[in-house]
């Protein structure tokens, strides 16, 4: 796009919210249009009332969130929100998938080319396929890092397999560690970072081992990180990080060599973990919560929390927080609400990432399921157990019409009597799932649970949302949910932190005002002041102006 026309737009922006004190983007857009931008500057005009348009066919299911993303108003809002005075708080980022092809290629390229080549080619055949080799250069590399538009949350735990091969020695983790700050804090304005990262990489499934890993202490790996983002920290002081170790959650991902169960492995981490506060009292400052990832499907019972339970408590006691994945990805929505219920029962946990569980509105959710579920049926359709939603039909409240239910799994098409039955049994499930999704939701507010945000990664990797506009971040927010923002991996998911604040912004642009989103990702709550950055943008626009 034309230069000129984007700075206009721009310091158009820049005007209208700081002379309004951050409205909604809707109203920012009205007032936009009105002023006297329609006589001065035709061109910029003209985009605002293209962007509108499309803003409003968005709402409508016209078009994408993409089409918004791409068009020049997003370049100018994208502007207006880099140049913010204050720098954002990245709530949630995951090392392996925030380090970029640059950084990874040479990296990657000294290994394939020295002694142990072979097992390296063999494992990233394994995860990748045959396709995935020869890696000749960056954008080979980044091919293999980024999840594509059809791929979902399996593939995308399987990718990050590429950036983990690189993490070797306690240098590595330095340089990663320096060369993602200085980009995100660059490029998006971030100056905070909570990085999340294993302590650990030993693992008994095939597909995750790494080829000399057993040398890489836990103490390479948080001192390493230590010292790139402290190195970051001597040179811009208003830079400061989190390190977050995190524990997988699957029952297959502990040192089956070393140790007899999970458990034992994850005591001996958590040992480490308070040893080193003990050696290196520096770390306390950066080393103050741990948090748990993976794959949560199949770990939503009282029993599966047990086995942490007494590691995390060791670490509260030490003054750490528990963060958890939680809510992310379900078998059923009502296991999903378990997990986050068990999570804050059993674990205490501070923060709660991802939660979508406790967002998604159970009376559409179950109401999609019975209209896709009726679709296949009424062509004769049987549902097998592979079917993504066989267990969420199998679950649904059937009461005495278990007979329904059998006609439904075999395809034999259902009669209209039949047919309300099923709307029933989808019915009360929906009315019970949502009563247990408010009584977590409000036991969460009334302890200040924290609940962290990530649109993007929520859409793409765990299609529990149809659209965007779906996610509930606005409706959080209303209801008074104490609110973060991240990226979760900003290179694998095509993103970065103030995309995130866009498509928060596009999402419910009639309710969310620009001040509040402002507020929740600086983590700075004097709005007052708040208005004061906004005008100091405006008068730093009339000085480049002049010049
Ligand atoms: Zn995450």
């Amino acid at each position: 796009m034309n230069k000129d026309v984007h700075n206009q737009l721009t310091s158009a922006l820049t005007t209208i919210i700081s002379e309004t004190n951050g409205i909604s983007l809707s109203d920012t857009i009205d007032l936009l249009l009105s002023s006297k931008m329609k006589t001065e500057n035709l061109d910029a005009y003209g985009l605002v009332v293209e962007f509108r348009d499309l803003l409003n066919r968005f709402q409508i299911n016209q078009v994408t969130i993409s089409s918004l993303l791409k068009h020049p108003m997003s370049a100018a809002l994208f502007e207006f929100f880099k140049n913010f005075p204050l720098k954002y708080n990245e709530e949630h980022i995951h090392l392996t998938g925030a380090i970029t092809a640059e950084f990874i290629f040479p990296r990657l390229k000294k290994l394939l080319e020295g002694p142990d080549k072979d097992i390296y080619e063999q494992k990233i055949k394994e995860v990748y396929g045959d396709k995935a080799l020869p890696i000749r250069s960056v954008e080979d590399v980044d091919r293999l890092i980024r999840l594509q538009e059809n791929e979902g949350f399996s593939r995308y735990l399987k990718i990050l397999y590429l950036p983990k091969l690189i993490f070797i020695n306690r240098e590595v983790h330095k340089e990663a560690a320096y060369s993602m700050a200085e980009e995100l804090y660059y490029k998006f304005n971030v100056g905070r970072v909570r990085l999340k990262f294993s302590l650990s990489r030993s693992t008994a499934s095939s597909s995750e081992q790494i080829p000399g890993i057993d040398n890489v202490t836990s103490e390479d790996v948080v001192l390493g990180l230590y010292d790139g983002f402290r190195a970051f920290q001597e040179k811009h002081p208003n830079f400061d990080f989190i390190l977050s170790p995190s524990f997988r959650k699957e029952a297959n991902h502990f040192d089956s060599e070393k140790f007899k169960t999970r458990q034992e492995h994850f005591m001996e981490q958590i040992n480490e973990l308070v040893d080193m506060i003990d050696k290196y009292p520096f770390l306390e400052r950066h080393l103050r919560d741990v948090d748990t990832v993976g794959d949560e499907r199949e770990l939503y019972r009282k029993e599966h929390f047990n086995e942490m339970q007494a590691g995390f408590r060791k670490l509260q006691y030490r003054g750490f927080k528990i963060r958890s994945h939680h809510g992310e990805t379900w078998h059923t929505l009502k296991k999903g609400i378990q997990a986050v219920d068990n999570a804050m029962n059993i674990w205490h946990i501070d923060t709660l990432e991802h939660g979508i569980s406790l967002g998604i509105n159970p009376n559409k959710y179950f109401h999609r399921i019975y209209q896709d579920i009726l679709a296949k049926n009424q062509q004769g359709q049987p549902i097998s157990e592979k079917d993504p939603l066989y267990r969420e039909l199998t679950e649904l409240d059937w009461g005495f019409n278990r007979h329904v239910l059998e006609k439904i799994l075999k395809g034999t098409k259902i009669t209209a009597e039949e047919d309300i039955l099923f709307v029933k049994a989808k019915f009360h499930t929906a009315r019970e799932v949502e009563h247990y999704q408010h009584d977590v939701l409000n036991r969460m507010i009334q302890k200040g649970v924290t609940l962290v945000s990530l649109p993007s990664s929520n859409n793409k990797l765990t299609g529990k949302f149809e659209d965007y506009k779906d996610h509930p971040f606005s409706w959080w927010e209303k209801k008074g949910v104490q609110l973060g923002v991240g990226t979760d991996n900003h290179v694998t998911l095509n993103t970065n932190f103030i995309y995130e604040m866009l498509i928060l912004l596009y999402t419910d642009a009639v309710n969310l005002k620009i001040t509040k989103l402002l507020m929740v990702t600086t983590g700075e709550i004097r709005r007052p002041y708040i208005s004061h950055l906004l005008w100091k943008m405006r008068k730093q626009l009339g000085k480049t102006a002049h010049r």
